[in-house]
């Protein structure tokens, strides 16, 4: 397999071999799709063509993921199972630290980059593709984005090698879409800050080395008195709560974070006390573009496989795919994913040129989730009762 950094090696490369075929062979060319302007939406037009690097990184990820996680895809779902020996060969390969600099042990690479690369893994596994994003884009991109050097020292080189598991708690029970809510509480107590509360949802709270947490510093100042910190696995008063039993994405691990009395040096703190929920903003700005990645991903593998089908399946002495109501919801399908794609690379071309995001990630986010879930259903249609047993792949979308 090629690792990421071997890529960037080739930059101006000509000649990449064509895109594999295969599961996703009619998955359309990316580079294609994105040679286009994204002025839709009433936004900055953006240049959006794919260079050789990059289609050469999304090939690099597609092929860990067809080898490395597509032949467990089915016991993984089944068993809740989170394949910590394979996140950390997707360390290896660089695929979890995609925007760490190459000076602090990662790929040095931008969003246009980082978003083939969860596209592809979420082709062959959303759940796999949910923790490569929060990963890389919630732990990890809160280090990058507001640790201290001493910090990026400490914790981007192991993270972003996967020899480390990042995990970032903002969701409390009462505080989930209302994150100004945040009741857990940090009280400094000399060169120490104790932690109260608990982090619901919490993105591999069970598997994670490393956990960024947000609690309220001045409950006076409500969403300006919360602040972030950074805590080791096995500090005292830091332990799992309950494990989410998901409906879907179940190989990867959600749970919760209870902190009890946890005491953690001064230097936890990540930033600037009372400047947690700001970060938090900011972290979710590049975080919803790797969710519509995840999206995108999904949507693109349940079309993959509705084809395949399509194809296959006889009925009345035919292909069903010969039959132009199938051919209709085909077209739907790749027409929406195609669409949520772009979107999606436009926010990514955007954050590249270091320009405003927010409007433009929300935007791919909310209609690339929107698109997965209406793919992932017509994909259970076209196969029909197969559709609806574990057997077959896209109940898994
Ligand atoms: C698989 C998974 C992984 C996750 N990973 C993480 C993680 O790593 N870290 C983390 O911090 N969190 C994580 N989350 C939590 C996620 O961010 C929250 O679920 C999300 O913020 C919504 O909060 P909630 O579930 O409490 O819903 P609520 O906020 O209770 O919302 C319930 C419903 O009310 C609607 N609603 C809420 N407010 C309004 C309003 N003002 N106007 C109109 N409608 C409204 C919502 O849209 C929703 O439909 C994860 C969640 C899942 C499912």
């Amino acid at each position: 397999m090629i690792p990421l950094w071997w890529c960037w090696q080739q930059k101006g490369t000509r000649g990449i071999p064509e895109q594999k075929q295969g599961a996703f062979a009619t998955d359309s060319p990316v580079r294609e799709s994105c040679d286009r302007q994204g002025a839709a939406a009433g936004g900055q037009p953006v240049k959006m063509e794919l260079t050789d690097q990059q289609v050469m990184i999304r090939q690099a990820a597609a092929e860990f993921a067809q080898k490395e996680i597509g032949p467990h895809v089915r016991e993984w779902d089944r068993d809740a199972h989170f394949p910590v020996d394979v996140m950390r060969q997707a360390g290896e390969l660089g695929f979890l630290g995609v925007l760490v600099p190459e000076s602090y042990g990662g790929a040095g690479l931008g969003y246009v980059e980082y978003v083939g690369v969860i596209e592809e893994i979420a082709k062959v596994c959303p759940a796999i593709g949910l923790s490569v994003a929060a990963h890389n884009s919630l732990c990890t991109g809160h280090m990058l984005l507001f640790g201290s050097e001493q910090q990026k020292q400490r914790y981007l080189p192991q993270l972003a090698t996967g020899r480390w598991i990042g995990a970032w708690g903002l969701t409390e029970p009462t505080a989930g879409s209302d994150a100004g809510g945040t009741r857990t509480t940090a009280v400094r107590d000399g060169d120490e800050w104790v932690l109260n509360g608990s982090k619901t949802f919490t993105t591999h709270a069970a598997v994670g080395d490393v956990v960024v947490v947000f609690a309220s510093t001045d409950a006076s100042k409500k969403h300006h008195g919360i602040s972030s910190f950074v805590i080791d696995k096995g500090t005292p008063g830091l332990t799992v709560g309950k494990h989410e039993d998901k409906l879907g994405m179940r190989a990867s691990d959600t749970s919760e974070v209870v902190l009890q009395n946890c005491r953690v040096p001064a230097d936890a703190l990540v930033g600037r006390e009372g400047e947690g929920f700001k970060q938090a903003m900011k972290v979710l700005d590049g975080g919803r573009i790797s969710i519509a990645a995840l999206s995108v991903g999904t949507a693109a593998g349940a079309l993959g496989h509705a084809i395949d089908y399509a194809r296959e399946r006889e009925q009345f002495d035919r292909p069903i795919g010969a039959f132009q109501a199938i051919q209709f919801k085909i077209a739907d399908m790749a027409t929406e994913t195609e669409a949520a794609r772009l979107l999606t690379y436009r926010a990514a071309t955007l954050a590249d040129e270091g320009k405003p995001v927010t409007t433009a990630s929300a935007m791919a986010k909310l209609f690339a989730s929107e698109v997965a879930v209406r793919v992932a259903e017509q994909a259970v249609q076209v196969f029909g009762g197969y559709g609806f047993v574990k057997d077959y792949p896209v109940e898994k979308y």
